[in-house]
């Protein structure tokens, strides 16, 4: 349920604080650290899982929560345009291995992403 080694698990328990703006009975979001877009805002299942498959696999409710959590943070925190980004994987650029979605709003997006 929880590793006492991942940073995010540590949000969730309250051990490291965090600019929370939200938090559900399966999720919290919290701004991020180094913003990339107006509102950088991640969203992260309190359970602990490290990509968004697995979570979906072992956890479908969280999941599900998740999503909807995001479209929430976008909508009251944002412009309600936004980009949800799950970078699943090293070469994607995961730093992070518990599942986090981030939600970028706030500004014109560019595509493709680098
Ligand atoms: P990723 O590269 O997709 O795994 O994203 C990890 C994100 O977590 C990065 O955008 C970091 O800026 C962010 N981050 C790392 N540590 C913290 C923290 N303590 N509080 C908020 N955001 C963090
Ligand atoms: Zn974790």
């Amino acid at each position: 349920m929880s590793d006492p080694d991942c940073l995010f698990c540590k949000i969730v328990a309250g051990e490291i604080p965090a600019d929370k703006v939200g938090e559900t009975e399966h999720t919290v979001a919290f701004r991020d650290i180094n913003p990339q877009a107006p509102t950088h805002v991640l969203v992260i299942p309190k359970v602990h899982q490290p990509d968004i498959g697995s979570l979906a696999a072992a956890e479908p409710e969280a999941a599900v929560a998740l999503l909807v959590e995001a479209e929430r943070v976008a909508r009251d925190e944002g412009t309600g345009s936004f980009r949800l980004v799950f970078n699943t994987g090293a070469d994607a650029f995961q730093t992070v291995f518990h599942c986090h979605g981030h939600v970028l709003s706030g500004r014109s997006l560019t595509w493709p992403p680098g």
